[in-house]
């Protein structure tokens, strides 16, 4: 088993409902996201996924939200964009693209900054 792992980075603004801090008020950041994949084996060359064509799908997904509103972006519009969510919410994008491909999203890690990040994984 082999954990092949990526990362990107979008920038947004957002805000959590109901957190009572200031964090309640709209705010941004230049969030990482770090892919985690998993992949059984390996292709003729030895390589499991590619590393370009997994950050262009991620990519492909935090694009959606780059320079967005979150909180005015579906479905954040509805769920609060904390890292939390946003992590599960690449997580499904990201399981949905690599379905016909042996690799598996095994985790995603979405950090506001150097100092808190959340990890989601089913
Ligand atoms: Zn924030």
């Amino acid at each position: 088993m082999w954990e092949l792992e990526v990362s990107s980075s979008f920038s947004a603004a957002h805000r959590l409902c109901g957190y009572g801090q200031p964090c309640e008020n709209v705010h941004g950041h230049n969030w990482k996201v770090v892919a985690v994949v998993r992949c059984e084996q390996l292709d003729a060359i030895g390589i499991g996924y590619d590393f370009k064509a997994l950050r262009t799908r991620l990519r492909e997904i935090l694009a959606t939200l780059d320079h967005h509103d979150l909180n005015a972006t579906p479905p954040f519009d509805a769920v609060n964009p904390s890292a939390e969510n946003l992590a599960r919410w690449v997580f499904e994008r990201l399981a949905e693209k690599l379905a016909d491909s042996p690799a598996r999203v095994a985790r995603i890690l979405v950090r506001e900054n150097d100092d808190s990040g959340a990890t989601y994984s089913p």
